[in-house]
C-alpha cells in the first residue's frame, strides 16, 4: 500500500478554501504603492533631478553617475517608509530566471555603530559574483567579473523587506549576458528605424515606442499531489500518467465558472500585482482542466517584460499560500493542451498614432500598409531565427502538437486586411486607398447595442496572428522570459524598416516622387512576403508541406534551431544597433546548448529512477501477489479447473512481465544513450545528441509505464494520477 498517494489525494480533497477578501480599498488606490513610480520620484526628489531623471527615460539616454548621487539617497528614504531594509539589483541572466542578491542598507557609522546608507555608485552598477551564471564561455573563471547596471526606466519597487532595482547584466569586457540589455538595444533600434520611416508621413514623429501585452497561461496543482510527483517537483512536468478517461473532451472548463479555491488565489494575485504597479486586468479559465490564464493591460516592453517576470515570481508566491503549486511549464501533462505565453505587440508615436491600425484617410492608410508589409518582411526573411527565439526544450513539446502554433512561422493576417494588400499590389499610385477599420454591423435586437467588428478574423492555429492593431506572437512559451522573442521580433523589423527606407530614398534619388518610390517598394515586399502569409488550417500536414516548398523554416530539432541564430542575415540584423555581436551570437548559442542538454538529462535522470524505485518494484510486488494467488489455485484445484481459474492472472503476470522488461531495457538504453553524449566536448554536437537518442527513449519508456499504470491495483500505484491531478481540488 503506498501511503503518500492516499495521503496526498486525501489531503487535496480535503483542501479548505481560504475565505475570498477582497482588499477593503479600490485598486486605484493603491496601485503602484510599492513601485518608485513618477509619482514618488516627484514626491521625493527634488524638482531638478525629477526632471532630470525623466528626461533621462524619456529620451532613453543613460543617467550620469552624479544624477543617481541624488536619486539614491531619496529612493532609500521611501523604500525605508514603505518597509524596505535591504535593496536588491535585479537581473535576468541566461537561465530564464531571474537573479538577485540581497544587502542591507547598513555601513559603519565609524563609532561603533551603524548608519543606513544607499549611494549612487550602489544604485547605478554592482558586481555581483557571477561565476556561477551561464556565459557560454565568455569569461573564464579567473576573470569571473559580471557587472549589473541600473535600467532607470524600469522602476524600482518594493517586494517583502526588499527594494529591487531592475538592471542589465554585462561581463567585463561588454558582452550581454541577459535578456534585458539586448532588448533594450532592440527597442533603440526600432524607435530609429520607425522614426525614419514615419518621417515620410509626419514630420512631428520622434520617437516609437514598442509595446507588448502578454496573455500567461499556468496550471494549477494542489501541492499535497506535487509533492508526491518527483516528476513535476524537479522537471516541472509528468513524465509519465496514463491519460484521464475525462479530461478536456467536453471542453466544460473554457471559460466556465472559475473554482472557488482558485478565485481566492487569482485575487490575491492581482492584489500583490496592483501594488507592484502591474496592470492586470483579465482572468480566466483556459481550456485545459485546472489551465488558467491572466492577462494585463498592454505597456512599454521593456516594462512588460520585467511585469511579466515578476509577474510569475508573484504567481509562484502566492500560489503557495494557497496550498497550490504553480506549473508554468509549456507542456506539464500529456494529451491536454500546454501553455504558452501570447505576446500582443505593436508600435506607436509619440504623436499618439498607433502605427499598426488604418487610418482616416489615404496617406494614413499608406502609413498603416508600409508598417504591416515591413512587418510582414521581416517575419518571411527572418523566420528561422524568430522561430529559434522562442525554442527550448520545453517549448518544444507545445510546438508539434495540433493544439499550439506549429513549428514553422507563418502570418494570419485576416480576410479584409489580405484584401487589402492584394489590392494594393495591384494598384496605381492615384488610386485612393480606403477601408473601415471598423465595420459595423446592426443586429436589431433591442437591448443589445450595435456591435463592432474586427477587422479580422481569429485563426487560433497560426503563430503570428494581426488581430485588428497588433500582431499577436502566440509560439511563446509560458516559461519563457518574453524578452527573447521580443528582442528578435524587433530586430528583424528595426534592420528591415531601415532597408525599407534605403531602398525608397534610392528611388527618390533617381527621381521618383515620395508616393511613387514608397509604392514602388511595398509592391515589391507585398509579393516578396507571400510565402509568410498563410490564412489556413496551420496544424494539417498539407501546411507542412506546403511550407517546405514556400522554402520557409520546417526544422523542428531544438539544437538545429538554433542555428538561424548565427545564419549570415542573422548576424546583419543584430548587428544594427549593436543588439549582438556574432562573438555574442555564438556563445549565447552555446548557453542555449548547453541549457536544453542539461533539461534533457535531468528528465532522463528523473525517469530513469521512477522507472525502477517507483515502478518496477510496485509491479513486481503486485505480480507477485497475482503470483501467489496463481500456486494457491494450483494447490487447490485439479489441474483442469486450475487452467481455468488462473488464465486471466498468468495473462495479467504475462503482461507486467513484458511491460516491465520493455521499461528496463528502454532506460538501459538510455542510459548508454547518456553516457555516449556526455562524452561529446562540442555543446552543439552534444546537444543534436541529446535530442537524436536520448529524447526519443522518453516516449517509449513512458507507454509501458502508463500501460503498467492500468494493470497494476490502484491502490498500490505509486504516483498521483491525471484524473486526482486534474479534478481534485
Ligand atoms: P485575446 O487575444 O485573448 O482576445 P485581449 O483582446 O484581451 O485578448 O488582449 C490580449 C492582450 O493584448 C492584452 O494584454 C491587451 O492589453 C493587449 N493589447 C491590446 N491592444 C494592444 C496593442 N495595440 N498593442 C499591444 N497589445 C495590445
Ligand atoms: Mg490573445
Amino acid at each position: 500500500m503506498s501511503d503518500s498517494r492516499f495521503y496526498a489525494v486525501e489531503k487535496a480533497s480535503n483542501r479548505e478554501v481560504l475565505p475570498i477578501t477582497p482588499p477593503q480599498a479600490k485598486t486605484s488606490e493603491y496601485f503602484g504603492c510599492l513601485v518608485f513610480n513618477r509619482k514618488a520620484m516627484a514626491k521625493h526628489l527634488s524638482k531638478e533631478t525629477f526632471k532630470a531623471v525623466t528626461a533621462a527615460i524619456d529620451n532613453g539616454e543613460p543617467v550620469s553617475l552624479e544624477l543617481a548621487a541624488h536619486v539614491a539617497p531619496a529612493m532609500r528614504l521611501w523604500a525605508m517608509e514603505n518597509g524596505a531594509t535591504h535593496y536588491s539589483h535585479w537581473f535576468h541572466p541566461l537561465t530564464e530566471g531571474t537573479a538577485e542578491k540581497h544587502d542591507a542598507f547598513v555601513e559603519h557609522d565609524g563609532q561603533g555603530g551603524m548608519i543606513e546608507e544607499f549611494s549612487g555608485k550602489i544604485l547605478a552598477q554592482q558586481e555581483p559574483d557571477a561565476s556561477s551564471f551561464p556565459n557560454g564561455g565568455l569569461r573564464s573563471t579567473f576573470e569571473a567579473r559580471g557587472y549589473s547596471a541600473w535600467d532607470p526606466s524600469s522602476p524600482a519597487f518594493i517586494m517583502g523587506d526588499t527594494l529591487y532595482i531592475p538592471t542589465i547584466f554585462i561581463s567585463f569586457s561588454g558582452e550581454t549576458l541577459d535578456y534585458k540589455a539586448p532588448l533594450l538595444k532592440s527597442l533603440a533600434a526600432v524607435n530609429k528605424a520607425a522614426v525614419g520611416v514615419c518621417r515620410y508621413f509626419s514630420t512631428d514623429v520622434t520617437r516609437v515606442q514598442t509595446s507588448l501585452g502578454w496573455e500567461q497561461e499556468y496550471f494549477l496543482v494542489d501541492e499535497e499531489l506535487y509533492n508526491a510527483r518527483p516528476d513535476l517537483i524537479l522537471t516541472g512536468r509528468t513524465l509519465m500518467g496514463h491519460e484521464s478517461a475525462k479530461n478536456q473532451q467536453l471542453e466544460d472548463h473554457y471559460f466556465g465558472a472559475i473554482p472557488r479555491r482558485v478565485l481566492a488565489f487569482m485575487q490575491e494575485l492581482e492584489y500583490e500585482c496592483w501594488k507592484l504597479g502591474i496592470p492586470v486586468k483579465t482572468r480566466h479559465n483556459e481550456v485545459a482542466p485546472n489551465q488558467f490564464e491572466l492577462a494585463p493591460i498592454y505597456e512599454e516592453c521593456n516594462l512588460a517584460c520585467d511585469h511579466n517576470l515578476l509577474c510569475m515570481m508573484m504567481m509562484r508566491e502566492v500560489a503557495r499560500r494557497h496550498r497550490f503549486r504553480i506549473l508554468l511549464h509549456e507542456k506539464p501533462f500529456k494529451g491536454i493542451n500546454g501553455s504558452g505565453k501570447h505576446n500582443n505587440w505593436s508600435l506607436s508615436t509619440n504623436t499618439g498614432v498607433n502605427l499598426f491600425s488604418p487610418g482616416k484617410n489615404s496617406m494614413e492608410n499608406l502609413r498603416f500598409i508600409t508598417f504591416i508589409v515591413n512587418a510582414l518582411m521581416a517575419l518571411y526573411r527572418n523566420n528561422g531565427m524568430i522561430k529559434a527565439s522562442i525554442a527550448s526544450a520545453s517549448n518544444a513539446h507545445r510546438l508539434g502538437a495540433n493544439e499550439a502554433p506549429p513549428a514553422i512561422i507563418s502570418s494570419f493576417l485576416g480576410r479584409q486586411i489580405s484584401e487589402v494588400l492584394d489590392a494594393f499590389e495591384k494598384s496605381s499610385v492615384d488610386d485612393a486607398i480606403t477601408m473601415d477599420s471598423k465595420k459595423q454591423i446592426k443586429l436589431g435586437v433591442g437591448q443589445i447595442p450595435e456591435i463592432l467588428v474586427d477587422n479580422t478574423d481569429r485563426n487560433r492555429t497560426s503563430p503570428f496572428a494581426f488581430t485588428g492593431n497588433r500582431f499577436e506572437f502566440r509560439a511563446v512559451g509560458s516559461s519563457a522570459n518574453c524578452a527573447s522573442a521580443m528582442t528578435a521580433l524587433n530586430a528583424a523589423l528595426a534592420y528591415q524598416l531601415k532597408e525599407f527606407k534605403t531602398e525608397v530614398d534610392a528611388l527618390i534619388a533617381k527621381g521618383q516622387n515620395k508616393k511613387e518610390a514608397l509604392y514602388t517598394v511595398l509592391k515589391k515586399y507585398i509579393k516578396e512576403s507571400k510565402p509568410i502569409r498563410y490564412d489556413g488550417n496551420g496544424y494539417s500536414d498539407e501546411w507542412k508541406k506546403l511550407a517546405a516548398k514556400r522554402g520557409l523554416d520546417c526544422e523542428t530539432s531544438v539544437p538545429l534551431i538554433y542555428d538561424a541564430y548565427t545564419s549570415p542575415l542573422s548576424q546583419k540584423v543584430f548587428a544594427n544597433g549593436s543588439i549582438h555581436s556574432k562573438k555574442e551570437l555564438e556563445t549565447r548559442n552555446e548557453v542555449k546548448w548547453e541549457i536544453y542538454v542539461k533539461k534533457i538529462q535531468i528528465e532522463a535522470r528523473v525517469l530513469g529512477d521512477l522507472a525502477h524505485n517507483h515502478v518496477i518494484p510496485i509491479a513486481i510486488r503486485y505480480q507477485s501477489s497475482l503470483l501467489e494467488n496463481v500456486a494457491r489455485l494450483k494447490a487447490i484445484f485439479s489441474e483442469k479447473k486450475f487452467e481455468e481459474l488462473s488464465k486471466e492472472q498468468i495473462r495479467l503476470i504475462t503482461a507486467i512481465n513484458e511491460h516491465m522488461t520493455a521499461v528496463t531495457e528502454e532506460s538501459d538504453k538510455m542510459l548508454d544513450a547518456r553516457k555516449a553524449a556526455n562524452l561529446i566536448t562540442d555543446p552543439r554536437s552534444r546537444a543534436i545528441a541529446y535530442h537524436d537518442t536520448v529524447l526519443p527513449c522518453f516516449d517509449t519508456i513512458r507507454y509501458h509505464i502508463d500501460k503498467l499504470e492500468l494493470l497494476i491495483d490502484n491502490e498500490i500505484w505509486p504516483l498521483p494520477k491525471y484524473r486526482e491531478l486534474f479534478f481534485v481540488r
